[in-house]
């Protein structure tokens, strides 16, 4: 049964987005999505994160508790996951079976310790970068969504200066300075690399 997705996804199926909380590959990925709908399926992962206001289960997230989370782990019920800033998130792998036999691109936005996961099983995904212009811009971002505690946004930006300390294992770093040539450059990585 897992041969299935593996070798799709081993075969140019599988896009990985990274990038540090706050840079805004949330919203990037909305608008390449709003524009292709049918080509792409954007996983929806699982986390144990209580939801932000205005956060609905299902859509950005499945909010599951940790007990739920460890029994879906510990039965292989997720393609990579990782603990983030003291919260656990994970990829469900059901809902891909469903798109590779759909034949969709596959899309996970997930954080750096999942992304290298991803490398190591499927050495053929492509590994996108979003970086921010820099370290000060993010942090006023972060800080004016104000979704998150003080104590948060300093696991964040802990956890940024790690990930884009690491953004030379990328294959494709892209700098979200401005939405729209961001969005162009994500697309043309896309669809012609
Ligand atoms: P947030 O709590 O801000 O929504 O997400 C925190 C971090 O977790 C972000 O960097 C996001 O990309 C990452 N993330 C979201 N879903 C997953 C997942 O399924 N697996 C992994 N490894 N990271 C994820």
């Amino acid at each position: 049964i897992y041969l299935g997705i593996y070798e799709a996804l081993s075969e140019g199926k599988l896009i990985v987005v990274t990038g540090p909380s706050g840079v805004g590959k949330g919203t990037l990925l909305k608008k390449l999505l709003e524009r292709y709908a049918d080509r792409f399926h954007f996983s929806i992962s699982a986390t144990t994160r209580s939801p932000r206001t205005g956060e609905e289960d299902g859509r950005e997230y499945f909010f599951w508790s940790r007990a739920e989370f460890e029994q879906q782990r510990d039965a292989g019920g997720f393609l990579e996951w990782a603990e983030y800033a003291g919260n656990l998130y994970g990829t469900p792998i059901a809902p891909i079976h469903r798109a590779i036999a759909m034949g969709q691109i596959v899309l996970l936005e997930i954080e750096l310790e999942g992304a290298r996961q991803v490398a190591t099983s499927f050495p053929n995904a492509q590994r996108i970068f979003i970086a921010p212009p820099s370290m000060q811009v993010l942090e006023s971002r972060l800080r004016d969504r104000s979704t998150d505690s003080d104590e948060q946004i300093r696991k964040r930006l802990h956890h940024a200066a790690l990930e884009v300390a690491a953004a030379n294992e990328f294959d494709l770093t892209i700098v979200n300075d401005d939405l729209e040539i961001a969005l162009q450059q994500l697309e043309k990585a896309m669809f012609h690399d």
